[in-house]
């Protein structure tokens, strides 16, 4: 199987000389659920940054799809990026005043579906995630747990292959957060592979893989047994 996304040989060193990440390797298959874990400075906002193409590495090669990314000029990436990859970050600054429906639609602005479409797509992926009664509200009007939701609504709106979400659960209570981590959760089912990245070991914990990464380097990998836990 073509893993939705992979790392090979991957290094990142930063000008004047920091190694964030040397020589890591990783295959990630469509409808994988994984944690990154590590401590603060163990190269993990590095590691999305490259997953996510929005950084390409010193050496080493990213492919999404199969697609070697070093190939690819800039705007080809940044296509790439937006049909393929959807993020979920810690703190989501959902646009004051914009109704929510129109938040998710817009994550399918780069895709050019016209904005009829992007309403109705947005409309049927707020109903999935338990907001269709929140569609006209605006961000001052939600929750912390509502917003993440709008947050996960928007970067799969557009049936991403690959979400990547760091530290999804960082500023939820354990209730809201459990409701986040079931709904990156259920995105298996679709064939999407999760990637969550994390400093909190017991998040880490419920996740059937977890790599955990210590100095820019991958230390552990530790498979799902039996298909993992949930
Ligand atoms: P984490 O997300 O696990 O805290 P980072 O990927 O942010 O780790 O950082 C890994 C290492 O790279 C750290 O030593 C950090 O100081 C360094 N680093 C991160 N970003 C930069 C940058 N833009 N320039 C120079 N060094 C950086």
């Amino acid at each position: 199987m073509t893993p939705a996304i992979e790392l090979d040989g991957v290094s990142r060193t930063y000008p004047g000389g920091v190694a964030a990440l040397r020589d890591v390797s990783l295959r990630v298959l469509p409808g994988e659920l994984m944690a990154i874990v590590g401590p603060s400075g163990s190269g993990k906002s590095t590691m999305l940054h490259l997953l996510g193409t929005l950084d390409r590495p010193t050496t080493g090669r990213v492919r999404v799809d199969g697609r070697d990314t070093g190939a690819l000029s800039d705007r080809q990436v940044s296509a790439l990026r937006a049909r393929r990859i959807g993020f979920v970050f810690q703190r989501f600054h959902l646009t004051t005043g914009v109704p929510a429906r129109d938040v998710v639609a817009d994550g399918l602005l780069y895709a050019g579906v016209p904005l009829r479409d992007r309403r109705r797509r947005a409309e049927r992926v707020l109903v999935e995630l338990g907001l269709g009664h929140r569609l006209r509200h605006r961000s001052h009007e939600l929750s912390g747990g509502e917003r993440q939701r709008v947050a996960i609504a928007r970067a799969i709106v557009g049936t991403p292959g690959i979400v990547l979400a760091d530290e999804p659960t960082g500023n939820l209570d354990t209730r809201s957060g459990d409701d986040v981590m079931e709904l990156l959760t259920g995105l298996k089912r679709s064939g999407t592979a999760v990637i969550v990245i994390t400093h909190n070991p017991a998040l880490a914990a419920e996740l059937p893989r977890r790599v955990e990464i210590v100095d820019g380097r991958i230390t552990a990998d530790i498979p799902a047994v039996g298909g993992g836990a949930r």
